[in-house]
């Protein structure tokens, strides 16, 4: 990785992102095509049960992802008809939603397979394959918050492959698309030091950027200023967008932006944070090696930022520091799977 990247290519390096897939728009509203796509064998079916991916773990440390082909499902799948994906070279990908007797069905078929969460593995998993099973979960979920209209609250139908849905009550028709929640994570710098937190339910050590949600009525960059405050009380002088990442856990699209402080005064605000503390890149190596602080999990766009951060510190890869310092990372605490 160089110093010197682009918009571009930094968003890229996020994972989940800089998934190449075409995503086949025009043929959305192709019923036909998509029903003919269904019966081809070089289609292929991702599928999800309760918001979770079917891997299949190779090495130690490595996931790689199970699709499979439509006619490997057996039962018919009640839930809800394939979602789109999109196509990749020549193989067409559709999202499925799994029963409990289909996901069954598929671990005695795939007798290593196991129905995971994403943000757990996706660290080691081909950033293509990781991406694609982003995308699926993103849809997934949408699809099972939005089962009736928000409106008058009848059912909803899908349309559109999956990518669009409408109340199926004639007098409402209401359309309802895809929703995601967009949200700024700041790598705080001042000096040589960048400001990190932690929240009392994360696994010992563990620190990271400070994050929130955009509020309606704000820029990206208010919220930046708003959110830096609310939980820092740290002023910002400088605000500098690095790139983005989809985020889908369950339905973010994240914006991340390095600042630089007026000062490395800083208490906890709105008590969203248990610490906060000012690291310089002096001593991250120590605490890294004492096991005193933990970064993010690699999968986050939280972990490019402080890495880009470091990079430009010290002229060092982040990532190899802590792969010769910490070779067993503390595990993550993740309550719920959404
Ligand atoms: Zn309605």
């Amino acid at each position: 990785m160089s110093a010197q990247i682009d918009r571009l290519t930094a968003s890229t390096l996020n994972r989940f992102s800089g998934v190449r897939l075409d995503r086949l728009v025009d043929y959305r509203e192709n019923s036909d095509w998509q029903k003919q796509q269904l019966q081809n064998h070089n289609t292929r079916l991702v599928p999800l049960w309760r918001s979770r991916c079917l891997v299949e773990k190779i090495g130690d440390n490595s996931y790689e992802a199970i699709y499979i082909h439509p006619s490997d499902l057996k039962h018919n799948n009640v839930i809800r008809e394939p979602t789109l994906l999109g196509k990749k070279d020549d193989q067409v990908y559709f999202a499925v939603t799994v029963n409990d007797q289909q996901r069954e069905q598929l671990l005695e078929q795939h007798k290593k397979g196991q129905f995971s969460d994403l943000r757990l593995l996706a660290a080691d998993m081909h950033p293509l394959k990781a991406g694609i099973l982003a995308y699926a979960k993103a849809l997934h979920y949408w699809q099972h918050r939005h089962t009736f209209c928000g409106t008058c609250g009848a059912a909803n139908s899908l349309r559109s492959g999956g990518h669009r849905m409408i109340c199926s009550n004639t007098e409402c028709g209401r359309q309802t698309f895809p929703r995601i929640d967009p949200a700024i994570i700041v790598l705080v710098s001042h000096g040589d030091a960048c400001l990190l937190g932690r929240q009392a339910s994360w696994s010992q050590n563990r620190f990271s950027t400070l994050a929130g949600f955009v509020e309606p009525g704000e820029s990206l960059e208010d919220a930046v200023v708003r959110e830096i405050w609310e939980e820092a009380r740290v002023k910002l002088k400088t605000i500098s967008y690095r790139s983005s990442q989809p985020w889908p856990f369950p339905a973010a699209a994240m914006a991340g932006f390095i600042a630089e402080a007026t000062s490395r005064e800083c208490e906890i605000g709105d008590n969203e944070l248990e610490t906060i503390r000012w690291f310089s890149s002096k001593e991250l190596p120590q605490l890294l090696a004492k096991g005193e602080l933990y970064m993010p999990n690699r999968v986050s766009i939280a972990f490019q930022l402080v890495s880009e951060w470091y990079l430009g510190q010290t002229g060092d890869d982040l990532s190899q520091l802590i792969h010769a310092l910490q070779p067993a990372e503390a595990p993550d605490r993740i309550k719920n799977t959404c």
